[in-house]
């Protein structure tokens, strides 16, 4: 039989099997399996050369129980309400399994922003958060960057909003730039919340990070922090890494500076030059023998089709949602210990809410005191998720699930939603 890769139906499938693993009866699921609301808007621009385009977003706000609503803005062309609302589901669970008080919500625009001018790309933000003004807020639902979202769209927000309510709330939105708010450490914030729990995961199976062969699809944000950082704090060897055009790999490791510079110049991998370096396909880089393996792409990458050949120790899930349930059992039963996305990834939604709370005090702390407050957070999340899959004889991605899914419920039997 062929597996779903609709991504909602597979949040949904998950959740469905937290709900019996932890024995909640099918009302609980049934509640729980749905947003609270999902809006969908029409939002119509005129284009640098004077023609109307119109472009469809959404915000899907999955669960307010623990606190206002959290989660991305994505700007894609494969963007779709399926995938915005499993996104929220995702980050509702994200929220709760690292215990930070927020809910989880997502947002997305179906768009291409690479073809986009720069002054169409403030029309679009602006027009966005005209269209969902009345349902966001600092108190509400507090959206941030994503996939081909940055701060100076966040900007362009942030002013938007306060423009509609006439007054200051810089908590209304994060992953701002710093003189309008932002916090230290929020840009590498996911890869150095990864990048503790694999330091917590190679303690576990006795893995030396020194040396390590690391594998990394994605080299945007998320994977080219992580990339860095494995290097320089732990001298890990970076052996693959790729983008939406290749992947690219050397046995000796690759020059991750070099790499690094050359992809912000928004080149691709593609057209990098270096003769020792051998161009590979990103099916191939999946299936690379490695110490730890980071997808920090997209989603469904390692499903029932490649997951036999997966060769890693470790699966460090920086990317939301890339492993499918089937693709799940047979990690477990390979005893490869994955790091699932709802841990592995929350250092971002993490240091977002620390953006929160110094904005709600107007007071901001160093980059120290961030990361050392964020290694807390998730090295105490993992510890929770690993301690909870042995108990139930599951794989982490099960236990990440049956700790979120408890406190939401708490949460929503105290409130007498449930
Ligand atoms: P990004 O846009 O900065 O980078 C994405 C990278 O993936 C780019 O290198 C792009 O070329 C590559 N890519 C796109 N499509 C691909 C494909 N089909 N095959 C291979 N590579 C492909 O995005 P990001 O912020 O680094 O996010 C990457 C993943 O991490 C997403 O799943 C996102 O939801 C997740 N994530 C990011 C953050 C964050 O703070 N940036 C937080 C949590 C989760």
């Amino acid at each position: 039989m062929s597996e779903s890769l609709d991504p909602f139906e597979i949040s949904q499938k998950q959740l469905l099997n937290a709900c019996k693993l932890i024995g909640y009866d099918h009302q609980i699921y049934e509640t729980l399996s749905e947003p609270e609301r999902f809006i969908e808007v029409k939002i119509t621009i005129k284009m640098d050369d004077g023609s109307l385009k119109t472009f469809k977003g959404f915000r899907s706000q999955y669960n307010s129980a623990r606190g206002p609503m959290k989660g991305g803005i994505r700007w894609h062309s494969k963007e779709s309400a399926s995938l915005v609302k499993a996104l929220s589901a995702w980050m509702t669970w994200k929220t709760a399994c690292v215990d930070i008080p927020l809910g989880g919500a997502k947002g997305g625009i179906i768009c291409n922003p690479k073809e986009m001018s720069y002054s169409e790309l403030e029309r679009l933000a602006r027009s966005y958060i005209r269209q969902i003004a009345d349902f966001i807020g600092p108190n509400i639902d507090v959206p941030a960057p994503d996939v081909y979202t940055n701060p100076q769209i966040m900007a362009w927000m942030l002013d938007e909003y306060e423009k509609i309510v006439r007054k200051h709330s810089p908590s209304v939105i994060t992953g701002k730039p710093l003189p309008l708010g932002g916090s230290a450490g929020r840009t590498i914030a996911t890869a150095k919340g990864g990048v503790y729990c694999i330091r917590e995961a190679a303690k576990d199976i006795g893995l030396r990070l020194d040396g390590a062969r690391v594998v990394i699809q994605g080299f945007g944000n998320a994977g080219s922090w992580a990339a860095k950082i494995l290097l320089d704090d732990f001298n890990c060897k970076i052996i693959a890494v790729s983008d939406i055009s290749t992947g690219i790999y050397s046995n000796d490791g690759l020059n991750i500076k070099k790499l690094r510079e050359w992809a912000s110049k928004g080149n691709y991998l593609k057209d990098y030059k270096e003769e020792k370096y051998e161009f590979i396909t990103n099916d191939q880089l999946l299936e690379l023998e490695c110490d730890v393996l980071i997808p920090a792409a997209l989603e469904n990458v390692i499903t029932k089709k490649n997951v036999q050949d997966i060769n890693c120790k470790i699966v460090a899930e920086l990317a939301n949602g890339p492993t499918t349930p089937a693709a799940d059992e047979v990690l477990f039963e390979k005893d490869i210990l994955v790091i699932p996305d709802l841990l592995c990834n929350a250092g971002g939604v993490t240091v977002s809410y620390f953006e929160m709370v110094q904005g709600y005090y107007h007071y901001f702390w160093t980059e120290n005191e961030v990361f050392a407050a964020l290694d807390r957070v998730m090295t105490n999340a993992y510890r929770q998720t690993v301690d909870q899959s042995n108990r139930y004889n599951t794989h982490n991605r099960m236990g990440a699930y049956m700790i979120a899914l408890e406190r939401v419920v708490d949460a929503m039997k105290l409130r007498g939603w449930l």
